[in-house]
């Protein structure tokens, strides 16, 4: 059995006073209409089964698989319940009651243990998937049954936008391209890397643009966060302990990230440590140096070159920069700043787009339906391009607006800026 002391000192569940508040913005709730897939049942559900009142079954674990962990709940929680924190702890607690079966579980070791990790491997294992691609053996798909793990990692293969040929393991120093004002460093992360390399290369463009010398330093790795949100907080500190080393003490140098998944768990990076452990402290120094790069532009003082650019462009808010970070108004302001841009709302952009990491793997059909309303909504601005700032948001709106035969671009905050740091010269 749990002790709810083992949500540390503060307890997050205990702060719920069952008000429903939450219920309205929940994805899955508003998909299902039952409360145990809300935020506040599955609260009741995590609260009952630390106090033993009920087993952690297949029941509860399908509940707790459901939620995207988008943290909606959290930014309309008047009470400042952390269900993040707290559907973490649950999962990890779950991993150890309720083993994977063998085919899940030597995935998950292969993808936690040894791929995300090591970005040489990781940058081989998308080589193969580019030669995939190349190959069209995503039609294979036609062939295995249908919502087999198999069925589905082709459909998502099919699905994946182009792997850019010149994608590779960055690393080294880059030059400000205006008079150098300040140096900052670069967290890389993985799948971004890999999946959206031109969006890497705009972030280092508008950086170097704005007068920024960038480090991106060579022993940095995956950040932990798909370890830590899938209950694999040990490897999510082994991670962490690695970066932390990796970017050294400098204080007064940023580390940029432009991946919001990352920049939520790197800001917390002390929670995963336990208050005796003499490494909490280093953390806490490392977390006060990350900005989203959207935070690092906007309270810039350099005036980013920007040009004129004509399109029609929306936003629509990553979870784990909004939620996660509470950072909204930022990326709008800097896409409001672009000459010619006609910027246009989004409906519903705060809510998820059934992304969530490897949501849309394993809960392939909620992952969808969630989608689904996302890209008509996305469809119903008229926009030319969706911009957004996070991998796993990029990839699940290129497959859903692909799906859907819909000609919309989607774009990282980094490459449209860069585009208009780039018209016309
Ligand atoms: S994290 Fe998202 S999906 Fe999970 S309960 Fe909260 S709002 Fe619902
Ligand atoms: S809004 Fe907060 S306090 Fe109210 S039910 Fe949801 S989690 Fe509990």
């Amino acid at each position: 059995m749990w002790q709810t002391s083992d949500f540390g000192p503060k307890a997050e569940n205990l702060d719920c006073i069952h008000c429903g508040l939450c219920l309205s913005s929940c994805p899955t709730y508003s998909q299902l209409w039952r409360e145990a897939d809300s935020p506040r049942g599955r609260i009741y559900l995590i609260n009952a089964a630390s106090e033993g009142k009920i087993e952690m079954d297949g029941t509860f674990q399908q509940h707790i698989d459901l939620c995207l962990g988008c943290r909606a709940c959290e930014s309309a929680c008047p009470s400042g319940v952390q269900f993040g924190s707290l559907l973490t702890s649950a999962r990890e607690r779950m991993e150890v009651a309720l083993p994977r079966s063998g085919l899940q579980a030597a995935i998950r070791k292969a993808a936690f243990q040894y791929l995300l990790p090591n970005p040489r491997l990781l940058h081989v294992f998308f080589r193969l998937a580019r030669w995939a691609q190349n190959l069209r053996l995503d039609r294979l798909g036609r062939i295995v049954p249908p919502g087999s793990l198999l069925g589905r990692s082709l459909e998502q293969l099919a699905n994946l936008p182009p792997i850019d040929p010149r994608a590779r393991v960055l690393s080294g120093f880059f030059p400000a391209r205006a008079e150098a004002r300040q140096r900052v460093a670069f967290f890389r992360g993985c799948v971004m890397n890999e999946a959206c390399f031109p969006a890497q290369r705009a972030t280092l463009h508008v950086l170097n643009a704005s007068g920024c010398e960038v480090e991106v330093t060579e022993g940095q790795t995956c950040c932990g966060a798909l370890h830590d949100h899938n209950g694999e907080r040990d490897q999510a500190r082994d991670l962490a302990w690695r970066n932390i080393q990796a970017f050294g003490n400098d204080s007064l140098k940023p580390i940029v990230t432009n991946s919001a998944g990352c920049g939520a768990l790197l800001k917390h990076y002390d929670h995963l440590f336990d208050a005796g452990d003499p490494r909490r402290e280093r953390a806490r120094g490392f977390s006060a140096r990350v900005r989203d790069l959207s935070e690092f532009l906007a309270k810039s003082r350099a005036a980013l070159p920007l040009r004129l650019l004509r399109a029609r462009v929306t936003y629509d808010d990553p979870c784990h920069l909004i939620h996660g970070q509470r950072i909204s108004q930022q990326p709008r302001l800097l896409l409001q700043q672009i000459p010619g841009l006609e910027y246009v709302e989004l409906a519903r952009a705060s809510w998820c787009c059934g992304g969530a990491g490897s949501y849309s793997l394993t809960q392939p059909e909620m992952s969808a339906r969630i989608l689904r309303d996302k890209i008509e909504n996305i469809a119903a601005t008229e926009a030319t391009a969706v911009v957004t700032a996070n991998p796993g948001c990029m990839l699940q709106l290129a497959a859903g607006l692909r799906k859907a035969g819909l000609k919309i671009e989607v774009l990282h905050l980094a490459e449209i800026l860069s585009r208009s740091i780039s018209a016309g010269v």
